[in-house]
């Protein structure tokens, strides 16, 4: 569960990272932007700043703000029932993003998932997005990622969010987002 304190102060950071990247967005927007903690409560290590502005029954549209050496937990798009799971592009628009899927290891990789955590991180395939530079995740993917120390804002393309079929490696993270937003 996010703190109020911590939605506001979130919510601040976010506005400040899209000015930095040149991304309009509108006072209500801004009012409205959703910070997700996964359900544990370590927002600051695991967390993230969206603003959803196009959800349809076919396309989804967001902008991302991590903050520094903050981390979007391992996760996969899964497949279920007839339905698949969510294709997604990001595209980093300002600082530098490390991706990581399933593939031959990195030697040294540059992001480190939250010590406590790190048992639930099993891809190690880096990718390193810098502004300019994206990647498509198909469904069933895991994947996971993380900002570097100036942080990073990502825009992001997908088929539509399905989140019940969301999959987090780390048993403690529920298939539904945590959000919290006004
Ligand atoms: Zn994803």
């Amino acid at each position: 569960m996010v703190t109020q304190i911590d939605l506001q102060i979130a919510q601040k950071r976010a506005v400040e990272y899209f000015q930095r990247a040149g991304i309009a967005i509108s006072p209500s927007e801004a009012a409205g932007i959703e910070v997700a903690d996964f359900g544990l409560g370590e927002l600051w290590q695991t967390g993230i700043q969206m603003l959803t502005y196009l959800r349809s029954d076919r396309v989804c549209a967001r902008e991302l703000v991590l903050l520094p050496w903050q981390t979007c937990p391992e996760h996969a798009h899964a497949s279920a029932e007839g339905r698949m799971g969510k294709e997604e592009t990001i595209r980093c628009r300002w600082g530098t993003v490390y991706l990581y899927i399933p593939g031959r290891p990195s030697a040294s990789p540059h992001a480190r998932p939250p010590e406590n955590r790190l048992q639930y991180y099993s891809a190690w395939h880096e990718i390193v997005l810098r502004p300019g530079d994206q990647f498509t995740l198909s469904p069933d993917t895991k994947h996971w990622f993380q900002s570097g120390a100036a942080g990073a804002v990502i825009s992001e393309f997908s088929t539509p969010l399905e989140n019940d079929l969301d999959r987090f490696t780390d048993p403690q993270i529920l298939p539904v987002l945590h959000v919290s937003g006004n």
